[in-house]
């Protein structure tokens, strides 16, 4: 009677993993990822260890020349951007010093700066709230979009479990972070990001973009070369573009929380 209560259990929790389906875990049927043997997504691929975070560094000043993206009360540097190309005034709610994503159409619109960047550090801090209960991507998702096309991946990466080139820190779909310094839901993040933009000749790729991400105080990718935009599934290659693009906050249905957003121009 024991065992067969136990090979009940057993097969329920093998139903519940499938069910969970490869959108939470990762994909096997992928491409591999360029230059790397892991697949886009792989859901063989080793997470990174834990490591608490440090010291949060927003009781820093911000430095006397980075340009003021978000102060706590005014979007007046941001614009929406719609999937269609369409613009629209930013209208993410401000509230107790922080901006928190509203997408009463799921996924539509992002949040973009109204100026445009190339080599850049960007400073800025984000919350997943407590109250955010989804699994995988569906985990508090969000992302900071370099040239509005290399994306940061943020998730709630504390408990939640996704592939590790999605969770907390990725440089989505190609790059986990070197370690994951996720807190709990509710507390606050820090971003330090130093980006060197794509260089094109025309049409062509002269060299890559490379960006170095600090998670929390900690170095979480190291001048890592990005492979291409961020992209589901599959190996985005570059597409020329101007030396200069928006920054980009990713509209991914959720409702999570930004403050302290600044920008120097390198
Ligand atoms: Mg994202």
């Amino acid at each position: 009677m024991a065992r067969l209560a136990i090979s009940l259990l057993l097969i329920s929790l093998l139903v519940l993993l499938a069910q969970a389906g490869d959108s939470v875990l990762g994909y096997t049927d992928t491409p591999t990822i360029t230059g790397q043997t892991w697949k886009v997504h792989d859901s063989t691929r080793p997470h990174p260890r834990k490591v608490a975070p440090g010291r949060l560094l927003s009781s820093l000043p911000d430095p006397a020349d980075a340009e003021i993206l978000f102060d706590g009360h005014s979007l007046s540097k941001w614009q929406m951007k719609s999937r269609a190309g369409e613009f629209a005034a930013a209208n993410w709610k401000v509230e107790n010093g922080y901006v928190e994503i509203v997408s009463p159409q799921g996924m539509r619109w992002n949040m973009i700066t109204k100026d445009k960047y190339g080599d850049c550090q960007v400073h800025l801090e984000w919350m997943i709230p407590a109250e955010v209960n989804g699994r995988g991507q569906a985990g508090g998702n969000s992302g900071v979009e370099l040239m509005s096309r290399y994306e940061v991946q943020v998730l709630e990466s504390y408990e939640n479990v996704t592939y590790a080139d999605g969770q907390a820190a990725a440089l989505y779909g190609q790059h986990p972070p070197l370690v994951n310094v996720s807190p709990k839901k509710g507390e606050w993040n820090s971003y330090d990001i130093y980006f060197t933009a794509p260089r094109f000749d025309g049409d062509k790729l002269v060299k890559p973009a490379y960006v170095t991400v600090v998670h929390n105080g900690v170095l979480v990718h190291h001048h890592q070369e990005i492979l291409g935009p961020a992209a589901h599934r599959r190996n985005a290659p570059y597409k020329a573009h101007a030396p200069e693009e928006p920054l980009s906050l990713q509209d991914h249905g959720h409702p999570v929380r930004y403050r302290n957003i600044w920008i120097r121009r390198l």
